[in-house]
């Protein structure tokens, strides 16, 4: 187990910048995952930890210990990847204990050790099993174990759930999260999905543009958004962001008025959940027209048309309408974020 401490750390590739100054300290036994769309700079982060790029400056401290410049094979950590990179002639037994070997290991407690990492992620009955008598759901736990075997200081996960179809990742989910907890092994977790991140993380630090746009636990974000890029990313949908202008004391947009006590004047931008907003009868905060009625089972989708915006609504599974029929929706007003108009930022309440 161990802390990781990233100062100041830059990278660039000649003239670009694929990582802005990054400063970052990782707890003793967190799982921290590294949120962002494509090209923010994850897999750049992580390849700095790793030891297999070097910072153009800042440095690395993992376990307290400086190891910027040193080799990623002394770092004692261990990877998981997309493309488990598994060895198609050895046998899951074999794959799992590679590491060990080339640490040298004796084969008798080689041996041991790999049942105990095999029967973790439950493979234990398998390891006569080559690679491709696998499912892949089989052959991410056998990278799994082969990360455990050596209860490395560090875990670095790069969107390891990624080639699995939807209802497997779900449940490789769970069990990553269970096994983390269990081995309490500082983690760190890249990915692009934001519900894997929510999921899985005890803190998300989210990057976009090689910068960290916000760090917090996943509760934190999902609740203060530290600016309209954070607020559009996280939620499914994510928080509708409505443009419009604050004139004394009242925001205007397309679809109405809203009162705002205390709320300095101009053009901003009013956030909201689609799960805050509700379906009202009489006087409305937004009006507006059915775009579309979606039933998920427990809940109904809506969308509805604003102007040239459409705001999704949570509402009862009962709650369903027929296209373009005229709606008045209020909005819960504890929940409402304001937007600075340009940058983006979030406006203290
Ligand atoms: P993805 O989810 O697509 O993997 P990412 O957030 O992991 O994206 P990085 O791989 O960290 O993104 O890349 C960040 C930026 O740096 C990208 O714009 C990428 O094109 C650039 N980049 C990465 N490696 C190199 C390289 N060796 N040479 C030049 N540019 C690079």
């Amino acid at each position: 187990m161990a802390t990781v401490e990233l100062s100041n750390l830059r990278k660039t590739f000649g003239t670009f910048t694929a990582l802005e100054s990054l400063n970052l300290h990782v707890d003793d036994g967190e799982f921290l995952v590294l949120l962002g769309p494509s090209g923010c700079g994850k897999s750049t982060t992580m390849r700095l930890i790793a030891g297999l790029e070097e910072p153009t400056s800042g440095e690395i401290l993992i376990g307290g210990r400086e190891v910027t410049n040193t080799p990623a094979r002394d770092r004692n950590l261990a990877m998981v990847f997309q493309n488990y990179a598994l060895y198609p002639h050895m046998t899951v037994g074999e794959n799992i204990g590679y590491p060990l070997k080339i640490a040298r290991v004796s084969r008798t407690e080689r041996e041991a050790q790999v049942r105990t990492a095999a029967a973790k992620v439950e493979m234990d009955n398998l390891l006569t099993r080559r690679p491709s008598e696998l499912s892949g759901g089989q052959r991410q736990r056998v990278a799994l174990a082969r990360a455990i075997v050596r209860t490395p200081q560090l875990f670095l996960m790069d969107e390891p759930l990624s080639n699995l179809d939807a209802k497997l990742r779900t449940v490789m989910r769970a069990e990553l999260k269970h096994l983390q907890k269990e081995l309490a092994t500082t983690t760190i977790y890249v990915t692009h999905d934001q519900v894997e991140a929510m999921t899985l993380a005890d803190r998300i630090v989210i990057l976009n543009d090689a910068r960290i746009q916000q760090v917090g636990t996943p509760s934190e974000i999902y609740a203060n958004p530290a600016n309209t890029f954070v607020a559009s990313f996280i939620g499914s949908p994510p928080m509708n962001l409505i443009k419009g202008e604050i004139r004394a004391g009242v925001f205007k947009h397309a679809g109405g008025e809203i009162s705002l006590a205390r709320q300095p004047e101009g053009k901003a931008t009013l956030g909201i959940r689609p799960e805050d907003i509700s379906v009202a009868d009489g006087q409305a905060d937004l009006a507006g027209q059915v775009y579309s009625s979606e039933l998920l089972g427990d809940s109904t989708l809506l969308n509805i048309r604003s102007g040239e915006e459409l705001i999704a609504v949570k509402a009862g599974p009962e709650e369903g309408r027929g296209m373009n029929e005229p709606i008045n929706l209020v909005f819960d007003p504890a929940k409402i974020a304001i937007f600075e108009d340009g940058s983006g930022e979030r406006r203290s309440k």
